[in-house]
């Protein structure tokens, strides 16, 4: 009789040059791989940690490794086979963004369909693509802005006090326009309103997270005083707080990590677009794996970040294609990433 069997693989994903946040600097990443296999095809899917998410490998291997199995039910669809294989999953975004990875890649391959019409498509929008530059590029700053010509914007990582100073030196090697992350990192709603006027004339097209995340009330006064747009990532976990934070933000960063997968993620854009609110999709510095299964929603957000397997250096999938600054969509079924020899 057929089973579902799956395989767990915690990794860690190392960065190219060191990863300079507000929060400090980081080497690289923990990630854990699920591999599902059901009458000989294949599923995959990750679940990445970054230290802010608060997950540790330990609880999120033990999740997947508790999956109920036998309760898969090949005639089912994603959605319902993720809440009889686990519910516990439900409450921690990266497990289930890797569960339901999985999921839709054997069901996408099972059937032969593209994942997009397993989901119900929704409305495309042009999308523009982003290419990440911290600190931590300081000192390579001309190199690795000359290595990723192809992207539309910039997406400058700020938020350790020399922010307009850091900016300005991207500046320097670049004319694209620019979208900056606080990362949470201000206090001063006056100095926060002062450094926003100061962009606007930095070519500057949104800025992300100015405040942490319990900073609600300033959060308020800054939109309605910025002259540039403000998107939330911290603060916008999941569904629900779309338009619980829609007087906090312009618009919001979307990331499977946060909010559990493809499914959740394209029920926020319905809500932002409701709102009339822009979307970008985020990642976690995530492998070719993770970044593929997001990849299935860049066509319907006005931004995507999607550059994480350019900025590790041990990628153990295959998959994402760039061209010219844009990570080319999935062509047929299946997520669109698949493992090197040896990961599993
Ligand atoms: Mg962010």
């Amino acid at each position: 009789m057929s089973e579902l069997k799956v395989l767990v693989k915690p990794f860690f994903l190392e960065f190219k040059r060191p990863f300079a946040l507000s929060h400090g600097t980081r080497k690289g990443t923990n990630t854990v791989f699920i591999r599902l296999e059901y009458e000989g095809v294949y599923g995959y899917g990750e679940a990445c940690l970054p230290p802010y998410l608060k997950y540790t490998v330990e609880q999120v291997v033990d999740y997947l490794n508790g999956l109920d199995l036998k309760k898969f039910d090949p005639l089912k669809g994603t959605l319902e086979n993720l809440n009889l294989l686990s519910l516990v999953i439900d409450k921690c975004g990266p497990a289930r963004a890797a569960l339901s990875s999985a999921l839709w890649d054997l069901e996408s391959k099972r059937l032969q369909k593209n994942i997009k019409d397993l989901i119900g498509i929704i409305e495309d929008t042009p999308v523009k693509y982003c290419f990440t530059v911290s600190a931590g590029d300081a000192d390579e700053l001309e190199q690795v802005i000359s290595e990723q010509q192809g992207f539309e914007l910039l997406k400058v990582k700020v938020g350790s006090g020399s922010d307009l100073e850091f900016i300005d030196s991207v500046r320097r090697f670049s004319t694209k326009p620019v979208c900056v992350d606080v990362n949470q990192g201000w206090t001063n709603k006056l100095v926060a309103l002062d450094s926003l006027k100061r962009m606007v004339e930095m070519n500057v097209l949104f800025v992300e997270q100015p405040f942490p995340v319990n900073m609600e009330g300033e959060m308020q006064w800054l939109k309605e005083n910025s002259p540039i747009s403000i998107y939330g990532d911290e603060s916008i976990q999941g569904p629900e707080d779309v338009d619980k934070f829609a007087n906090s933000f312009h618009g919001i960063n979307i990331k499977f990590m946060k909010c559990g997968g493809i499914d959740k993620a394209v029920e926020m854009i319905k809500i932002a677009r409701k709102m009339d609110m822009g979307v970008m999709v985020g990642s976690m510095s995530e492998s070719s794996c993770g970044i593929m299964a997001s990849s299935h929603i860049a066509s319907m957000c006005q931004y995507a970040d999607l550059d994480g397997p350019l900025l590790i250096k041990n990628d153990p999938f295959k998959g994402a294609v760039y061209r010219n600054g844009k990570l080319m969509p999935v062509d047929g079924a299946g997520i669109g990433a698949e493992p090197v020899e040896g990961l599993f």
